[in-house]
């Protein structure tokens, strides 16, 4: 048995595989960081028929050692079709298993985005008529592209997107694959008219080094983005500082940062209640967007999420907050599950990349909705 995590989005370490019943495995924490729960790794030689068990050693100390109960993990022969197996968490370690069909598998914390089905998506939206409005450079020297996709140039509405800055969170880039998908289809008559009115910015990937380098939380220098929103810097944070320097230049009148959650397992939104400039206006958006989102028959529920912020105590250094302070636009982190979406569980697959599309695709919907009452 042979086992490697020497590519895209790869993170394992081998601590004991002499016993396939239990090979003993660790995570390896983010680069400059202590965080780590992210896993993808692939076991060649296998026999087909047996049954073969995994032991992630360290998943008891990892970023969120809550999540791990009803978790299960995910893996897949092909890279295409990635199914649940059973999996367990005891004495701090997490246990997976697997009767294998083929020789080579891989397994993984969540349906992986590759790097290289983000290029293939930035090339066809670019042939289908986006426009690259910019390419900022992460730290490591890769594309960050801000793509905009719009019916007219100089649109009356800025609506931005922004996905992946916690780069383990894989399922932000599905969920942006199947939003462009939709946008840039010519027959849907929904979008056409929301296009009419306003043109979208759209950063499918935030953080391409962390999400390469097998990373849950943080970029190259170990910052957490989503906690730099006060402080961008071309030395730390310069994947953050390139969006804000574009939003300043162009305005924004909706900011949607897209994200996975470890523990809970529901789709749900975090907005802006604790902004010190939060209003009557903004809350009425809110709850009209996720209303209408539930409306519609999204994969989507209002009754788990985050506890909600006291006024005024808002974390100005998370994207939604700091977007929605400074534009007094609607703003929400939208959270998709690691595990499933129990409000409709799908116990093969749980939450997946599919599932992930669909919900950029609702959201769309919800958009055309409220077009003409976002500014
Ligand atoms: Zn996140």
């Amino acid at each position: 048995m042979k086992i490697s995590a020497d590519f895209d989005s790869g993170n394992i370490q081998v601590i004991d595989a002499s016993d396939p019943q239990r090979v003993l495995l660790a995570m390896r924490p983010d680069l400059n960081s202590y965080h780590f729960q992210w896993f993808h790794f692939q076991v060649d030689g296998l026999q087909p028929g047996q049954r073969y068990g995994f032991s992630l050693t360290n998943a008891g100390q990892s970023a969120y050692n809550r999540a791990w109960d009803g978790y299960q993990a995910v893996a897949s022969y092909d890279q295409l079709d990635w199914f649940r197996v059973p999996t367990r968490f005891e004495d701090g370690q997490l246990h997976f298993e697997l009767q294998a069909e083929h020789e080579c598998v891989r397994f993984a914390y969540f349906e992986p985005y590759p790097r290289a089905r983000h290029e293939r998506l930035i090339a066809k939206a670019l042939e289908r008529g986006a426009e690259l409005v910019a390419s900022g450079r992460s730290l490591e020297g890769r594309d960050i592209q801000l793509l905009r996709i719009g019916g007219q140039a100089g649109a009356r509405l800025k609506l931005w997107i922004i996905a992946q800055q916690h780069p383990g969170e894989h399922m932000a880039e599905w969920f942006m694959e199947g939003l462009i998908e939709r946008l840039q289809n010519p027959q849907d008559a929904e979008i056409t008219a929301l296009l009419a009115e306003a043109e979208f910015y759209l950063v499918p990937n935030m953080n391409p080094d962390g999400a390469y380098r097998g990373h849950l939380r943080t970029n190259h220098a170990g910052q957490d983005l989503n906690r730099a929103w006060q402080s961008a810097s071309s030395e730390r944070s310069p994947e953050v500082l390139f969006v804000l320097q574009h939003m300043q230049r162009l305005g924004v009148d909706l900011f949607l940062d897209i994200h996975g959650d470890e523990e809970i397992p529901h789709v749900f939104t975090a907005g802006c209640e604790g902004n010190p400039g939060y209003t009557p206006r903004l809350a009425a958006l809110e709850e009209d967007f996720r209303s209408r989102l539930v409306g519609i028959g999204a994969e989507f529920q209002t009754r788990f999420g985050y506890p909600r912020d006291e006024p005024g105590q808002a974390n100005l250094t998370l994207a939604c907050n700091a977007v929605g302070q400074a534009f007094d636009c609607l703003s929400f982190t939208i959270e998709m599950p690691f595990k499933d979406h129990d409000d409709n569980p799908q116990p093969r697959t749980g939450w997946n990349g599919a599932r992930s599309q669909k919900l950029g695709q609702d959201v769309l919907t919800v958009l055309a909705q409220m077009v003409a009452t976002l500014r």
